[in-house]
């Protein structure tokens, strides 16, 4: 029994791991926040797996950030799938780019709310139902940190840098704190991905400071992703697994 819930899984780096995962044999539910037409057709892209490996999807509106809406998340996700073995922390934002002395309090905030205490709720809720302390049968929980996390974006976004440290953090702590309780914790650091969050105009500028000269794509996130995910790394706990083409 393998049911994986991806938060953010509607769009993205989220939308690539879960249909690779669909394909291993999943059970998927993916969450999304405000967007339920790019939900819709995930889902709809999932459907075409459910009948040829036999695999149920179903998607979640729910705002990470939020104490109660995670809650119902694993609950609604629980119901529609059974047990939650498998957990990626993908929902992200960045904010608006500018300087530190520029920015907006309301988006430091969001992007710390969403991204660091995202993250912090929801592994919570897996480790509250994965733990054999808690009677549960294990599982496995993957975080999107990114490279900006060592790079500390400046003149872009220093607060989801910070988010982002806040991610290793976690995932160094937590993979310690549950390693006898049958839950690995990892990390992957993506560099320049092409997605909505990194746009073709803004790859152009950042593609000549990647060694490799091009940006990264989802499908090479989520191939990492289902190797951390699966008993291939039975033995990797607490890594940071940087992507980002040499950068
Ligand atoms: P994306 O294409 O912008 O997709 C973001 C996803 O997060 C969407 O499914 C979105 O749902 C969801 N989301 C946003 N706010 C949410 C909230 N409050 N609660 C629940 N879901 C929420 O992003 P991406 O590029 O795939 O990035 C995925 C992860 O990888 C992020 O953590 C990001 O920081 C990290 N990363 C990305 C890159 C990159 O270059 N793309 C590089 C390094 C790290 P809605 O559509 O409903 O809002």
């Amino acid at each position: 029994m393998k049911n994986l819930l991806i938060t953010g899984g509607s769009r993205g780096i989220g939308r690539s791991i879960a249909l690779l995962a669909a394909q291993n044999g999943y059970n998927i539910a993916i969450n999304y926040a405000s967007n339920p037409q790019a939900a819709d057709q995930t889902l709809q892209e999932l459907a075409q797996y459910t009948a040829e490996y036999g695999i149920k999807a179903i998607a979640i509106q729910a705002d990470v950030s939020s104490e109660t809406e995670v809650e119902t998340l694993f609950d609604t996700a629980e119901a529609g799938l059974g047990k939650i073995t498998h957990l990626v922390n993908s929902a992200g934002v960045t904010g608006k780019r500018s300087r530190l002395d520029q920015a907006s309090t309301a988006d430091i905030r969001r992007t710390l709310e969403i991204n660091a205490l995202g993250t912090l709720l929801c592994a919570r809720a897996a480790v509250q139902r994965m733990s054999t302390k808690h009677g549960g049968l294990g599982g496995v929980i993957l975080n999107l940190s990114s490279a900006a996390a060592t790079l500390g974006s400046p003149n872009d976004y220093i607060w989801y840098a910070a988010s982002k440290a806040a991610i290793d953090a976690t995932t160094i702590g937590l993979a310690r704190e549950v390693a006898l309780e049958g839950i690995r914790v990892n990390a992957i650091a993506p560099g320049f991905i092409a997605t909505d969050m990194a746009p073709p105009e803004r790859l152009e500028q950042v593609v000549p400071l990647v060694p490799m000269q091009r940006a990264g794509t989802t499908e090479e996130i989520a191939a990492a992703a289902l190797f951390l995910l699966s008993e291939q790394s039975a033995y990797t706990t607490g890594a940071i697994l940087r992507i980002a083409g040499g950068r």
